[in-house]
């Protein structure tokens, strides 16, 4: 045994004598060689035995993702050399000598030199017998997801044992879940939150207790020194865990860091989920700390929800209309329909309020359809009572585009109020939470709609995506035009978009004009349609009849 150092040996050698059945191998990265002891699984010349068992098809492929995590913990050991001394894991391997796929248990022991230089990695396979996975199974009930009591108990003494240091209780769950199982099916989520169990046993440490709580929701407690260590550890875990199959999803993670320790267990939970709940639809950040502010926000929240379902029926929705005006001629050549919520008690409801809420808790889809549906209702009022129609807008959120046939809900809708196809346009904001909008959006201009990017240059969009876009018309924002107005150099990029967005044969429209200063620039950009309070604010559907009665008329 020419690599192993003298000190590992003997215990190496017990090991081996002790269970037959495993297969054991020594691996020295930095030779680049690998030593087979107890088998003959892998050719000659084999060097990076991780490799190997990936390429040649002896993981099953349902283990292919948590193998991955397990050559990462591995790899991050032999590199960093401090943090990690072994890595274990489960996955269904075919050995040379069989045709059937058997679950074994990989593991692998760190051998370090003096300098603590991972020298060499005694890596080691064992098939269970069809009993040790039964118990494995049993055990796994047990000790991890369908046990939260036993897991409270420990991190209960996680608590109790690090009177000096710092813990976080850390929650996430995926932002969507419920899309997962529609779009793939439930057997595929089911498969993924296995994934989160089985990497979280690779990352986590035994000081770092984890359980999965319910649905897709999972908890970590940890002990940490700054807060910087904390986001660096969830930053790990998150990368541990997305790309599962190459599938698109992105972690919510609350963190709420422990004050009393008198505390149960219990809050710190709450107080995490809490986080984690109020960071969600957050698109720039999705790491929440929780705060003692955050309770009233939670209220307000729960106040939304209690009251939303009644108000739909009550009629306390309202469809507002904010004109889109040529600058040149100051007719009005279209107009974005904007929801309204008129509350009993609490007078007007803004959407920045309201929209969130829906977006989160999926009552959005009622909202817009009762929109589209008043948008639609009104157009056909304006041909029936023979006044010259502009188009309207509608938003379109993004969980309805994952969620429903959009096409075939308007196509029903136009249908029934009997409106031609132009009239009725569709707004979407292009935002990077990782789902592409393209497909959908080519499909719906395929149908006959025109297509609006919402929100053009307020963060979310980049130049990049104007390579590929399916749309007919940016909707520039309000913030990209008041930033950078503000500047030489920011007026000549707005001059440059409008052109540059021109030259492919997009429209363009400004979002959030307010001044004349700043319609007259657009105009002289070659930009002539803008919407926003230097025309009007939204207003109620009869206040907007009579403007465009009014304005339209005149010569
Ligand atoms: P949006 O679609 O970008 O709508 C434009 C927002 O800018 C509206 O805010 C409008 O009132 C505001 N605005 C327009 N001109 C000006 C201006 O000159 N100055 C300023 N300061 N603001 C201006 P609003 O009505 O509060 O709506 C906010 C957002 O809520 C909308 O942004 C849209 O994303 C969402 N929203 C509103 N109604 C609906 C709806 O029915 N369905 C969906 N999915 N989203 C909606
Ligand atoms: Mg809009
Ligand atoms: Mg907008």
């Amino acid at each position: 045994m020419a690599n192993i150092p003298e000190k590992y040996a003997a215990k190496i050698v017990s090991m081996m004598q002790a269970d037959e059945d495993t297969i054991h191998l020594f691996w020295s990265p930095a030779e680049n060689a690998v030593i087979q002891l107890t088998s003959t699984i892998f050719p000659e010349d084999v060097r990076d035995p991780l490799d190997y068992m990936r390429e040649s098809g002896m993981i099953e492929e349902s283990s292919l993702p948590v193998f991955d995590v397990f050559c990462a913990k591995i790899e991050s050991g032999i590199l960093s050399g401090t943090d990690t001394n072994s890595a274990g894991t489960d996955v269904s391997v075919k050995l040379p000598d069989s045709d059937e796929f058997v679950m074994c248990h990989l593991y692998a022991l760190f051998l370090r030199g003096e300098d603590n230089k991972v020298t060499d990695v005694h890596f080691n396979i064992r098939p269970y017998s069809l009993k040790e996975q039964f118990d494995r199974d049993v055990l796994r009930c047990f000790t991890s997801d369908k046990n939260p009591k036993l897991f409270s108990r420990r991190c209960a003494n996680t608590v109790k044992a690090n009177p000096d240091k710092n813990i976080a209780f850390i929650q996430f769950d995926v932002e969507r879940f419920k899309l997962i199982n529609e779009t793939y099916g439930v057997e595929v989520g089911d498969e993924l939150l296995q994934f989160f169990n089985d990497s979280l046993a690779l990352v986590c440490t035994e000081e770092q207790p984890f359980c999965r709580l319910t649905a897709d929701v999972f908890m970590i407690v940890t002990v940490f020194d700054k807060r910087d260590d904390l986001v660096a550890f969830i930053r790990k875990i998150e990368s541990m865990l997305c790309g599962y199959n190459d599938m698109e999803y992105r972690l919510v993670f609350g963190v709420a860091e422990v004050d009393d320790r008198t505390a149960h267990t219990r809050r710190h939970g709450d107080n995490a989920s809490l986080a984690r709940q109020l960071i969600k639809g957050n698109a720039l950040e999705n790491i929440g700390f929780y705060n003692s502010n955050m309770k009233s926000k939670l209220q307000q929240t729960q106040a939304i929800e209690d009251d939303m379902h009644k108000a739909l029926l009550n009629g306390e929705f309202l469809m507002y209309l904010q004109p889109k005006h040529s600058i040149k001629t100051g007719k009005i050549i279209g107009a974005e329909a904007l929801a309204r919520w008129q509350h009993p008690t609490k007078g007007m409801i803004s959407p920045g309020d309201f929209i969130p809420v829906f977006e989160q808790n999926g009552f959005i889809l009622k909202l817009d359809s009762f929109i589209w549906e008043e948008a639609c209702k009104r157009i056909r009022s304006w041909i029936n009572n023979g006044i010259a129609p502009v188009p309207i807008s509608v938003n379109v959120s993004r969980e309805y585009l994952q969620t429903f046939d959009v096409v075939e809900k308007v196509q029903s809708l136009l249908k029934k109020y009997d409106v031609p196809i132009s009239l009725l346009e569709l707004e979407i904001t292009e935002s990077l939470d990782g789902i592409g909008v393209d497909d959908i959006v080519k499909r719906m201009k395929d149908a006959g709609f025109t297509m609006l990017m919402d929100d053009f240059g307020s963060g979310y969009s980049s130049l990049n995506m104007l390579k590929t876009t399916q749309f007919d018309v940016l909707k520039i924002d309000r913030s990209f035009l008041s930033e950078f107005m503000e500047s030489a150099r920011g007026r000549k990029i707005i001059e440059h978009t409008i052109s540059m967005s021109q030259d492919i044969g997009l429209d363009i429209i400004a979002e959030g004009v307010e001044t004349i200063e700043q319609a007259e620039f657009l105009s002289e950009c070659g930009c002539d349609s803008a919407q926003g309070f230097y025309y009007s604010k939204p207003i109620p559907v009869a206040e907007f009849d009579k403007r465009l009665v009014e304005i339209n008329s005149k010569q």
